[in-house]
């Protein structure tokens, strides 16, 4: 049977499910929120243009308000200064989009500490049990963080010190860039760096390094706790606006089912 006819069977029959990686997008999805003096980002919404009214009788439509970086959302290169030189999210060649994924899980560990950040050791323990990363793929970081996303500010989890959201250390943020072969970095929260990276040093250095080395981010993913931990291939379909740093982002993966 020719591959793709066989991949329609699989997906009719179910022996390939379509897990959707995506937040929803409306006036109440979570977005990131800088502090002062720092510029910010306005939240999704719908104008409506006409609905079966005297504006357009026989039809609906809206335009949007969005940002680029707004719910489940695709970060280009060009959205760091380290990356300012590389591609913007137009010029991501299309057969990056679809890709091969694992998904660590560290949920138990986010749950226990909010701040909770990844290390080159938890990886390699991970690759022992599970075989290494894949080569142009993406390592999906679990922590639990989708189950918050309904509400703005336990997403967000600020307090006096700033947002506490788990993220990656420093020296695993340089080694996802230039060491692991995978082509991106997806998560759960509202950005691929933890909350508390305003303050690291270097600050942010998981979009520092990983956007800086050509590679991507996937942010405000959903629904990991359905993908095995290897196996699954992600299809992340950024819209291509010229000169964008990044994009909203329908996020689907495939996954085996036995
Ligand atoms: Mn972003």
């Amino acid at each position: 049977m020719p591959v793709l006819e066989a991949l329609i069977a699989a997906l009719r029959s179910g022996a390939i499910e379509i897990v959707d990686l995506t937040a929803p997008l409306s006036e109440t999805t979570p977005v990131i929120r800088l502090p002062e003096p720092f510029g910010n980002t306005l939240s999704f919404s719908l104008r409506e243009i006409s609905r079966y009214d005297d504006r357009g009788p026989g039809w609906y439509w809206n335009d949007i308000v969005t940002g680029e970086h707004t719910g489940t959302h695709f970060d280009a290169p060009v959205h760091w200064i380290t990356g300012r030189d590389g591609a913007d999210v137009a010029q991501i060649p299309a057969d990056h989009l679809i890709a091969p994924a694992v998904v660590l899980d560290f949920s138990a560990q986010a749950s226990a500490d909010p701040d909770f950040l990844l290390e080159v050791d938890h990886i390699r323990t991970w690759e022992a049990e599970h075989g290494p990363l894949p080569a142009d793929g993406w390592l999906l970081y679990r922590t639990g963080w989708d189950a918050r996303s309904a509400s703005q500010q336990e997403f967000l989890n600020a307090d006096e010190t700033g947002p506490h959201t788990p993220g990656v250390s420093i020296e695993c943020a340089r080694w996802l860039a230039n060491e692991a072969p995978v082509r991106g970095f997806g998560v759960e929260t509202v950005g691929t760096d933890a909350g508390r990276a305003h303050s690291f040093d270097p600050p942010f250095p998981c979009h520092a390094s990983l956007l800086g080395a050509g590679k991507y981010g996937l942010t405000q993913l959903q629904n990991l706790a359905a993908l095995p931990p290897t196996g699954a291939v992600v299809i992340a379909g950024p819209l291509p606006i010229i000169g964008g740093s990044g994009s909203p982002c329908r996020a689907l993966a495939l996954v085996e089912r036995s």
